[in-house]
């Protein structure tokens, strides 16, 4: 609202919001032009000048441009060329990024919030399934939390919540992801692992949580259900199972963890796990972007060669993996630099937090690749299942998918 330009939000169907400024300043009306309607069906294309109906009748030849946000597009309004507010743009992209995040993130306990869990669980299976990688969800509820409130009072039990999610973050991988499923009730989701490694972990989070005394509170307990996705089960039906186990756990005592034992899990390590693994290209995976997509088309290409050289059957030539793993490394670094300067032309919101997912992801390989060299072509598993799922799947699948939408003018 108090942004030192004109802006106006323009949802998808149709409705526009606008701020203090452009109000001031600005007949809304305007904005319904051709030259304003090419603008903001093409984010992303920098300054461009068009004209607005001042409040007073007359016509105002400014330059505006836009940018896509969650449920729109913002149109920001420049007063002349020569004045390229360059700041206050980047002000402006900060502050959609962090508005960004709190729409996927609970206030009160700073964990994921519902609404984005069920985007990830949708990219998660999608990626399970293609790349045969177990995906296991923890349903976490805390026993007996009426008490506290109505014991300690309110205040001190949104301090337990905080305190809860932060025993469990420390306790998970980074690749794991937390969500608070409503009240005190919170979801783990758990890449890359079986319910048996899952049970594992239940067990270990229950236990750490049992042992730690809450502030003004003291001891607590929880109880979890855990269920790993099976078959073409939807993320509803899986979810009723998850759901039923952590009723079995509170019916059965509370302060404990019930399992469901399905999954593919087994059935995937039977028929070779990594080994059966290829990417195979579509093009529903282009973003429309040229450059990018040829490059995305020949990671999957590297990868698949990667794989190859440590298929079971091939000879495990450590030379040969390690001539692959460099191409690859290689093409990454290159790909990840000029996809960072594309969408820094194209004003990229989240550009900043992108580059820093590509910083971890190559510093992690390079860790990988480290420890495998120094142990043996055995250890080079890890590496390869990094490389295919969290940097070529994951990645391409999730982060990458964000800034499609700049693109979609170009696809046809
Ligand atoms: P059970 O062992 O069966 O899970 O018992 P319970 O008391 O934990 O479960 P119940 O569902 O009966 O009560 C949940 C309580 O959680 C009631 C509600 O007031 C409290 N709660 C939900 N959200 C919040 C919150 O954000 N802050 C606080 N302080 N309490 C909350
Ligand atoms: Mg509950
Ligand atoms: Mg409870």
């Amino acid at each position: 609202m108090h942004f030192p330009l004109p802006l106006a939000l323009i949802h998808e169907p149709g409705q526009s919001q606008f701020n203090a400024r452009f109000t001031r300043h600005f007949d809304h009306q305007s904005i319904i032009s051709p030259k304003i309607r090419d603008l903001i069906s093409t984010p992303g294309l920098g300054w461009q000048a068009v004209s607005l109906t001042s409040r007073d009748g007359t016509r105002a030849e400014v330059y505006a441009q836009a940018m896509p946000v969650p449920n729109g597009k913002i149109l920001v309004f420049g007063e002349s060329e020569q004045v390229m507010h360059d700041v206050e743009i980047d002000q402006l992209r900060k502050r959609i990024a962090d508005l960004e995040k709190v729409s996927s993130t609970d206030y009160l306990t700073g964990a994921w919030n519902r609404a984005h869990l069920v985007r990830v669980v949708a990219s998660e299976m999608a990626r399970s399934i293609r790349f045969r990688q177990p995906l296991s969800a923890l349903l976490i509820d805390l026993d007996h939390f009426k008490n506290v409130n109505d014991t300690h009072g309110h205040q001190a039990g949104d301090t337990v919540l905080r305190e809860l999610v932060a025993l469990i973050q420390q306790k998970i991988r980074t690749a794991d992801q937390l969500f608070r499923w409503g009240g005190e009730e919170f979801v783990v989701l758990a890449v890359s692992t079986g319910h048996r490694d899952a049970e594992t972990l239940a067990e270990h989070l229950r236990g750490r949580i049992a042992s730690h005394k809450f502030t003004g509170v003291g001891p607590l307990t929880v109880s979890i259900g855990v269920a790993e996705r099976s078959g073409d089960e939807s993320a509803d039906a899986w979810f009723k199972r998850l759901d039923t186990a952590l009723f079995n756990a509170k019916n059965s005592g509370r302060n404990r963890i019930v399992i469901d034992r399905h999954g593919d899990s087994d059935k995937w390590v039977a028929e070779g796990g990594l080994a059966a693994l290829r990417l195979v290209w579509r093009d529903s995976y282009a973003c429309g972007e040229p450059r990018i997509d040829a490059e995305h088309r020949e990671l999957f290409d590297l990868a698949n060669d990667l794989i190859q050289t440590a298929l079971p059957g091939s000879e495990q030539n450590m030379a040969t993996i390690d001539e692959a793993l460099t191409a690859l490394v290689k093409h990454l670094e290159q790909h990840f630099k000029h996809e960072e300067e594309i969408l820094a032309e194209r004003g990229y919101a989240r550009l900043e937090e992108h580059c820093n997912a590509h910083i971890r992801l190559l510093r992690k390989t390079e860790e990988l690749r480290a420890a495998a060299i120094s142990s043996g072509s055995a250890s080079f598993g890890a590496l390869i299942d990094f490389l295919a799922t969290d940097v070529v799947a994951r990645h391409l699948f999730t982060a990458d998918r964000d800034y499609y939408p700049l693109f979609q003018n170009n696809k046809t």
